[in-house]
């Protein structure tokens, strides 16, 4: 009896995995790909790991080729099973003032920016995102008005640390005159949210055989979520900021939803327990200049009780409009006058002069176009791949 198979029905078979990609892996994870894909034995991963290390984060290397330490059969397996590459690099824009700023594609729909901002710390910041969106919805930033995609994974996040270092041509990486001196996670979304592949990534550019930042030159800035502040500071070591903008819950509630959960006086209190603050490692606090919401003298005077006996800073950070946004700048003679109070007080109060406002670089107007995809969309793709 014949036998007939209809096989207009039958799954597809999947498409080829994409080869993975080394550069971004910490290092016991780069040291599991090798084992896993028989490019060495166990007992030599380490050695092994630590050669393609250095070739990929000191050196800058995307091409295993150029690994000549290594035997070349040992290369065109590595070259066979992994590829080194960067997020892909959608948009490229260069400010009146030098500030760079990246659109870069981590997958379809998932795009986030940074931002290279010349002359901040010894040399230059580049300000990195930790999510696509956010799921926070402070009412003066831009990002906040973007749904959350998804957190970014930490080889992601390092990625961003990859690119910035090709375009300003930083390898190696202990060459004297580098411009990329300090780390800010301060781009988009909440760091604290996404603290496992943030760590992760810190674990990535603070080690001393690649990129080698010094911990004390990544600050990680949180809009409060206060339980994860104490695991942040034991984990990561991580120069704190916290984006406070306000001195009374009233206002701060309105300006940063999330403090209605995490109220002041609790923010202040998790803040003081942050591991290892001193003189020498103050917590900064951020304030965004708002015109006759949150500048008044009184509202100085505020600021200088609540931030009394902990190590801290003050930064003033002129608003920055983007298309629609519901407030003003305040004017220059009241952030000074706010500021002169802040000084008498003795707290150094930089005002953040704004950076790359051209190419909305500026601090809270990045967003990107990708958003969640919709519910419908989703369930009609899940529904296809399931025929
Ligand atoms: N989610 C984190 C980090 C990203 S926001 C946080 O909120 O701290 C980085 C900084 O930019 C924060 O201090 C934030 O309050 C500030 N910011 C957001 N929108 C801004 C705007 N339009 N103008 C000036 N600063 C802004
Ligand atoms: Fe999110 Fe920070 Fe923007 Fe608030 S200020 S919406 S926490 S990115």
């Amino acid at each position: 009896m014949g036998l007939s198979l209809d096989l207009s029905r039958a799954r597809p078979s999947p498409p080829p995995a994409a080869p993975l990609n080394l550069a971004g892996l910490s290092r016991p994870k780069l040291a599991a790909a090798l084992v896993e894909a028989e490019v060495c034995p166990p007992e030599k991963a380490r050695m092994r790991a630590n050669q393609v290390w250095r070739w990929m984060h000191h050196f800058g290397a995307t091409d295993f080729d150029r690994m000549t330490d290594i035997a070349k059969q040992t290369r065109a397996k590595l070259a066979d099973a992994f590829v080194i590459s960067r997020p892909e690099v959608v948009e490229r824009q260069v400010s009146r003032d030098g500030t760079r700023k990246w659109l870069l594609r981590f997958a379809p729909g998932v795009e986030a920016e940074s931002v290279y901002i010349p002359d901040v710390g010894r040399v230059g910041a580049l300000c990195v995102s930790s999510q696509v969106g956010c799921t926070l919805n402070c009412t003066f930033c831009h990002t906040g008005t973007q749904a959350l995609v998804r957190n970014l994974t930490a080889g992601e996040i390092a990625g961003q640390v990859l690119v910035a270092k090709d375009d300003l041509e930083e390898w190696p990486s202990d060459r004297e005159d580098r411009s990329l001196s300090n780390v800010v996670f301060m781009g988009m979304g909440e760091p604290l949210y996404n603290l496992d592949n943030v760590a992760e990534a810190m674990d990535i550019i603070a080690d001393g055989e690649g990129i080698g930042l010094s911990r004390r030159r990544i600050t990680v800035s949180t809009s409060g979520v206060v339980p994860e502040l104490k695991p942040l500071g034991e984990r990561t070591q991580a120069m704190l900021a916290i984006s406070l903008h306000a001195t009374n819950d009233e206002l701060r509630d309105e300006l940063v939803p999330l403090n209605r959960k995490y109220p002041i006086k609790e923010l202040i209190a998790g803040i003081r327990a942050y591991p290892g603050l001193s003189n020498a490692r103050r917590v900064t606090f951020e304030y965004v200049m708002l015109k006759g919401i949150n500048d008044s003298p009184a509202e100085a005077r505020a600021l200088v009780r609540l931030v009394q006996g902990l190590p801290a800073k003050i930064n003033l950070i002129p608003f920055n409009p983007w298309p629609g946004s519901p407030y003003e700048c305040s004017d220059g003679a009241t952030i000074e006058a706010f500021a002169a109070i802040l000084n008498r007080a003795g707290y150094a109060s930089p005002i953040r002069t704004p950076r790359g406002r051209d190419i909305l670089a500026a601090c809270g107007q990045l967003k990107s176009e990708s958003e969640k995809e919709r519910a419908s969309v989703r369930w009609a793709r899940e529904a296809d791949a399931s025929l």
